[in-house]
């Protein structure tokens, strides 16, 4: 049994591409010149693991690789039974003639999400709100180790979505609505790949990362979808050049830099203004795949489709196959059939439509990869590392992510942190229920409510941080002799699809989170936590609580939620996107004309440090000091000035927030992030003066 015999030795047999010691090129090479067509044919197709006829048809049809589509897991659901499927896959391929790897994907888009028990991190949104590189890095590291111990070696992650549309049902899966903040998180790039130049693939705690979806897959917005007159996750990006180039088209420069082994394009299509071209599937664009990523930005790695994303493009089969792989193209995902898929393509190279040299490109970038990943030397499962998967020490970097994640938007009367001598009334829809916190991408492909798998509720984590907690989900417990109310609310779990419209799911507080809000808060001094993938329309309710904090979709560690809660740690989150004031106001980012939203791009008090009551001049002071930390090229120096003169900006402003106030305020967050510290704090000055 192959799980039991982890290890293969492989005797060279005198071909250079068995032999570990050569360079990757040479043994690239050497095996591309051994292969049929059909071999070839079958490097650049993925079924689904589930789809699979027989297993037989992985050597059938040389399969180059599998995956396993979101909730598809073994049953059980355990390490072992992950490593133990993987490896009876890998046993075929090895009966194939050159003993040509599989390489096995999943989704772990925020932690080993579809494995029971796995440490799972905040979703993508949140983590752009610690504004924190490292952390973000060593949320990639514990994902990698965790993926990696279970026999997979590729990981369908990060995201690197801008999202401009809350609407857009995709929208926790980004870091936020800012390209550079985009940029600055892809440091998680390092903590699942290792070094740049893929020396750290071969480990058994890293994994190839890749780089979704490519590109303008935040871009899709209200009305210009295909489909209807809402937001739906594969609809059209319609921008400028230049927005296309700033906004979308950027976080992938910084990807190849990181050396991103993989791009799955996106399902959406690109319309660039002026271009004469309209809306074209991000499947077709060659200007984009082969132009820009491999052209231009030099990307060396392989191009994954998405599921089945070629049927989505114009004409006949033989055409989706034929442009497609022409537009750059390496490997399909679940092409429906796979059978077809391969037959068509051979068929296509025959008759001349796809050139021999693209197929040999597409498969040589695809072998790279897996000598890089050490597959050759090490098809099956190392589980080394299994008895790490959900540990203390995983669970604490989810903790600290969670705890820094955490939006403070408002905080009057002192109300946060609470402090344990406090009686506290806890209500609400999200207070006790990990699934609704994990989200999307849990155990399924669309999360479900409820104990799924192993981590810690808020109301659990306030209970263990000590807290005197008395519970009530829909606030009916009699509400009098409350030092205090807690109201966790929010979204319930979905994944891609429909955003906003039609399906069950709004930006509105459900009915009963609406009552337990204004039942609590009408009682007793209250702070109101909302988890939720995107920002909830708050709107006039605002006024009447005193505490509003964005929770996003922290995970399984509610300890993080309860440690800034308890003042056990600061709170230190900023806004990722803006959080608008009503349904009109979407679409609305940072940078717009008119920009007044309920909180800007960036926002976030902080329990952090006290900052003396201060005045323009002391302003004018951080300018100065700005000025010097920008031209010594000190990031740190520089970042902290800003956060003092943005502390300065938030004390001044309370909770007396005006368009004219927010807009530099948001201005300002954008600038720190591109290393501007001079022109972050003039903006900051401008928003204090705003307030008066
Ligand atoms: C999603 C991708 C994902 C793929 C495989 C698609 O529906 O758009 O993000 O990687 O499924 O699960």
């Amino acid at each position: 049994a192959p799980a039991e015999t982890p290890e293969v030795v492989i005797d060279a047999h005198g071909l250079p591409y068995l032999d570990s010691r050569l360079p990757v090129r040479k043994r690239v090479a050497d095996l591309l010149s051994r292969m049929s067509l059909e071999e070839k044919a079958g490097q650049m197709t993925q079924a689904e693991r589930a789809g699979l006829t027989s297993q037989g048809d992985i050597a059938t049809y040389a399969l180059g690789s599998l995956l396993s589509g979101g909730g598809s897991t073994p049953t059980p659901n355990t390490p072992e039974a992950w490593a133990k499927m993987i490896d009876s896959f890998q046993l075929r391929a090895q009966a194939t003639r050159f003993q040509i790897p599989l390489i096995y994907g999943v989704d772990a888009v925020h932690g080993h999400n579809n494995l029971a028990g796995a440490t799972i991190m905040p979703h993508n949104i949140g983590i752009g709100a610690t504004r924190d590189p490292q952390l973000a890095e060593k949320t990639g590291a514990v994902t990698a180790s965790e993926v990696r111990a279970t026999g997979i070696p590729w990981d369908f992650a990060p995201c690197l979505c801008v999202t401009r549309d809350e609407r857009w049902g995709r929208s926790y899966e980004s870091f936020g609505e800012d390209p550079a903040l985009v940029e600055s998180m892809e440091t998680v790039i390092q903590g699942l790949q290792g070094r740049a130049d893929g020396r750290d693939l071969d480990r058994g705690d890293k994994v190839l990362a890749t780089a979704k979806h490519f590109v303008g897959d935040g871009g899709t917005g209200y009305g210009s979808s295909t489909t209807g007159s809402y937001t739906i996750d594969q609809g059209v990006t319609k921008v400028t050049r230049q927005q296309l180039e700033a906004v979308h088209l950027a976080p992938y420069q910084t990807a190849v830099d990181r050396g991103i082994g993989t791009v799955m394009p996106s399902y959406s299509s690109l319309d660039v203004l002026g271009d004469g071209q309209g809306p074209v599937k991000m499947h077709a664009r060659a200007d984009m795949i082969n132009g820009v990523l491999k052209g231009r930005m030099g990307f060396d790695g392989f191009v994954i489709s998405d599921w089945n994303a070629i049927d989505q493009l114009p004409g006949d089969y033989a055409s989706h196959v034929g442009t497609a792989v022409n537009a750059g193209v390496d490997m399909m995902m679940v092409p429906y059939t796979y059978k077809d898929f391969s037959t068509t393509l051979i068929d296509e190279v025959k008759a001349g439509r796809v050139s021999g040299k693209r197929i040999d490109d597409a498969v040589a970038r695809i072998l790279t990869q897996k000598f890089k990943l050490g597959l050759f030397e090490h098809p099956y499962a190392d589980t080394g590392g299994a008895d790490e998967i959900g540990s203390a020490a995983h669970r604490a970097v989810a903790r600290q992510a969670a705890a820094e994640s955490q939006v403070l938007l408002k905080n009057a009367n002192g109300v946060l942190p609470l402090k344990k001598s406090q009686k506290v009334y806890v209500a609400g829809s999200n207070a006790d229920d990990l699934g609704n916190q994990t989200g999307g991408w849990t155990i399924t492909w669309q999360g479900a409510s409820g104990d799924h798998t192993q981590g810690t509720t808020v109301l659990q984590a306030m209970r263990r941080a000590g807290g005197d907690v008395t519970y009530s989900k829909d606030a009916s417990a009699p509400l009098n002799g409350y030092d205090v109310g807690v109201v966790v609310v929010g979204e319930t779990p979905y994944a891609e699809g429909v955003g906003d419209v039609g399906n069950g799911h709004s930006l509105q507080l459900s009915a009963a989170d609406q009552a337990a809000v204004d039942k609590v808060c009408g009682a007793m001094k209250c702070a109101v936590l909302i988890v939720s993938g995107r920002p909830q329309l708050i709107g006039d309710r605002l006024g009447g609580i005193d505490a509003l904090v964005a929770s996003w979709l922290p995970g399984t560690e509610g300890d993080g939620v309860a440690d800034v809660l308890y003042g056990k740690r600061p709170f230190t989150g900023q806004l990722p996107v803006t959080w608008p004031k009503s349904e009109s106001q979407l679409r609305i980012n940072v940078g717009d004309a008119s920009y007044d939203p309920q909180f800007p791009y960036g926002w976030g008090l902080t329990t952090l440090t006290r900052v003396p009551e201060g005045n323009a001049v002391t302003l004018k002071a951080l300018a100065l000091a700005a000025a010097v930390a920008e031209r010594a090229g000190s990031a740190q120096a520089g970042r902290d000035i800003v956060t003092k003169a943005r502390l300065l900006v938030q004390q001044k402003v309370g909770s007396a927030l005006t368009a004219s106030v927010a807009a530099p305020f948001a201005d300002a967050d954008h600038l720190l992030l591109t290393g501007k510290y001079a022109a972050a704090v003039a903006k900051l000055t401008e928003a204090y003066r705003a307030a008066g």
